[in-house]
Formats: structure tokens, sequence, C-alpha cells
């Protein structure tokens, strides 16, 4: 079956995914191991190690179970879910009830990360949470390139020199951090995006959901970006590239796409790219349809 999710390049970074609002949203970062949300379980996630679940919506949240008992039936290492610590306990119930509903238990590891926590995922790759604005236990995440750099105080001193010191415990070394990819999940603005490690990521993921002027209270009240909020927040993101995702499906792509263009600078529009737009000439998808109302969050 051919993939459903995009392939991009962007900042130097590959970007899979699929990201519409209700529907689904799952982020991969084959390089770096990593996903953002496991939308309904895609074979590009499954074969990841690490899924950081911004929340608990079906849309992001639909296929852990399915992650966990993939690998499972494949028979690659468990893998791991980081979520919010208070998704954790639920989210073994989960599994405890899909055990009991497929009659074996699949292994799972569930990590709690608390906004501000960071956990390793590899030697000088963090993942840092960060508190968004959606409502309930939600979390966005950046990923950090750790460098350890000598200190300029230390810039001429010979190596001997250098292996003296720090024999005699003299901390010639500091860490500096370099923020590579950051996703905010499902939000409305707030006060994450003036995060250092948030908005000078050379890649910012960011949810902009509606488009419709009469979406604003739908905007507000799920806790959502409306592209009229757009402009004021293009302006306090140093990122040189910020993708787009969780599109509704009440608008079109492309009408998004030129109400984008139309809303932003010219600067702000260059450093922007959809994460659904596709690369011309490829057939548009059959869901470019505008669902009936629903109440389900997403
Ligand atoms: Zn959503
Ligand atoms: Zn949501």
């Amino acid at each position: 079956m051919a993939s459903r999710l995009l392939d991009k390049r962007i900042g130097g970074h590959r970007i899979q995914g699929y990201t519409r609002a209700g529907e689904e949203s799952v982020i991969v970062l084959p390089e770096m191991n990593l996903a953002f949300d496991v939308g309904r379980g895609p074979s590009e996630a499954v074969s990841i190690d690490y899924i950081c679940l911004t929340h608990g919506h079906m849309d992001h949240a639909a296929g852990v179970a399915y992650y966990f008992s993939q690998r499972c039936f494949i028979g690659i290492s468990p893998g791991c879910v980081v979520a919010h610590p208070r998704l954790i306990e639920p989210l073994r119930r989960l599994m405890d009830v899909w055990a009991l509903i497929e009659g074996h238990p699949s292994p799972h590891r569930l990590v709690a990360l608390a906004p501000g926590e960071e956990f390793e995922t590899r030697r000088g790759l963090f993942v840092r949470g960060f508190e968004v604005n959606h409502g309930g236990p939600c979390l966005g995440f950046s990923v950090i390139e750790r460098r350890r750099k000598l200190k300029s105080e230390y810039a001429d001193y010979s190596g001997p020199q250098l292996v003296e010191l720090k024999s005699k415990g003299v901390q010639i070394t500091r860490d500096l951090d370099l923020p590579l990819i950051a996703y905010c999940g499902d939000t409305a603005a707030g006060e994450f995006l003036d995060l250092d490690y948030v908005r000078n990521a050379q890649v910012l993921l960011l949810e902009c959901t509606f488009y419709d002027p009469d979406h604003v209270k739908r905007a507000r009240v799920g806790k959502h970006i409306h592209v009229n909020d757009l402009p004021a927040i293009m302006g306090r993101l140093r990122n040189p590239h910020v993708v787009i995702t969780h599109v509704t499906r009440r608008t079109a792509l492309a009408q998004a796409k030129r109400m984008l263009k139309a809303k932003l600078g010219p600067e702000d529009w260059q450093r922007m790219t959809l994460m659904m737009d596709r690369p011309r000439g490829s057939k548009a998808r059959p869901e470019e349809v505008v669902p009936g109302e629903s109440g389900a969050p997403g």
C-alpha cells in the first residue's frame, strides 16, 4: 500500500507526516529515530523507537496500542512512548485492556515527561517537553542537540595543559544547546512561543487549524490557532522554517494556503511550508472534502 505520509526535507531535516485536524496527526523524523504523535499508527511510526505524544486526542493518540502490538508482532524492541505524567496511568490501563482483548500482553515502555524536563534518546540528543495551551495534559516537544564546547578562556591551551586542568577537576567545557526541531502539537498561542528552544529551533512545526472568518469562535473554544492569529505569532518567532500542521478538513488545503499567503508578509511566507502540501503535479487525495459538523475534539 502506498504511504499516506508526505515526505519532505526542510532545514536539512527529513520530515515525514500526515496531519489533518480531527482525522490524524503523526510526524516522523526517521534520521532522529523520533516521532511526534502516532496518529493511527502508520508503518513509518512503528519502526521508530521513540514516540513523543503531545496529548490524548484520538487523532494524535489512536495508534499507541497498535504501535506496541506491531513492534511485538514483527519481533523488535518494545519501543517507547513519552507523554505527560497525567497520561501515563490511562495509557497503562489502555495496554492492560488490550491485553484482555487480544489474549496476550504487548510489551511496552511509557515514560513520563513533565514540562521543562528532558529525555535523552541517544548520546547528545535530548527531547525537552514544554507546556502548550490546548487544555488538559498536553505537551510540546523540542529536539535539542547538546554539543560540548571548550570554554573560550582555554582556547590557546595545549593538550597536556588541558589534561592537567581536567585532572584537577577544572570544568574546561560548557554545553552548547542547538534546538533542531520543535513541535507544538495542538495549541492556541501561549507563553511557550517565547521559549528559546522553541522560537529559535531550526524548524518549528506549528498548528494553524482554522481559516474561515466564521471559525474564530471554534478556534477559541477548541484552543487552536486561527489564521488571523498568525501574523502576531510569526513576529515572535525566529525560526528559519515554520511548518504548518493540523489544517481543518473544513477548509481545502489550497484555500488555506492562499489565506496564509494573503495574511503574512513576504518574509514570513518565505519561511513557511504546509506539511500536507503535495509537490506540484502529484495527485490530490480524496479527503479534500468538508465533513459535517462534529463535537469531537481534535
Ligand atoms: Zn488534533
Ligand atoms: Zn487536540
